[in-house]
């Protein structure tokens, strides 16, 4: 039974649609900011507002910005001809950009090849990274380590071709800070095969 009025309802059932979020956890969310509301929730609105104005898709790589191109395609710093990161989505683009990993420019696919759940070549953006490739001289596929990650990466190598630009991808390995004993063993074979001289 509802015990609070139907907006307070309604922000409650939305909140916990977020990624974490649970109904438990967006009750505690909305009671935190019912009693914050100089503070947070009258700011929160205003800034949930601007951004559903500002927010926009890269016609280039697919990252979500303000601008169309984004900040990191209109950056001159990141030079067109290095190495172009393809990613599953926006959330990797940002986790490498944290991990600060130098002037690079990335490509987001929008998802990954799922032939069960119905996802084919169409569904995602790879013939636009077709396109964009031969400028660069690098292409890392950063997908994720899953069956269908690897799909993925193998059907965009395959679809590149011999030749130039270079097809790297991720290595897959012991963690940094990991223990060898909590590994799992497909883990555990893929470090040593991808092993390197010290
Ligand atoms: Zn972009």
């Amino acid at each position: 039974m509802a015990f609070a009025g139907p907006e307070i309802e309604q922000l409650i059932q939305l909140l916990s649609r977020l990624p974490g979020l649970g109904p438990r956890s967006a009750r505690r969310a909305v009671l935190h900011l019912i009693k914050k509301k100089d503070q947070l929730m009258i700011p929160l609105s205003t800034a949930l507002d601007r951004a559903v104005i500002a927010v926009r898709s890269c016609e280039i790589c697919g990252n979500v910005d303000t601008q169309s191109p984004c900040a990191i395609c209109a950056d001159p710093r990141r030079a067109e001809t290095g190495m172009l990161i393809v990613v599953e989505d926006v959330a990797d683009l940002w986790a490498l950009e944290r991990a600060g990993i130098g002037a690079v420019r990335y490509h987001v696919l929008g998802g990954v090849l799922s032939p069960l759940d119905g996802v084919g070549p169409d569904d995602l953006s790879i013939e636009a990274l077709l396109a964009r490739a031969p400028q660069y001289r690098e292409i890392v596929l950063a997908v994720n380590a899953t069956v269908e990650g690897q799909t993925t990466a193998h059907y965009i190598t395959d679809r590149l071709g011999p030749g130039a630009p270079k097809v790297t991808r991720l290595a897959h390995g012991v963690p940094v800070g990991g223990e060898l004993d909590y590994l799992d063993e497909g883990t555990l074979s893929q470090a040593l095969k991808a092993r390197t001289q010290i």
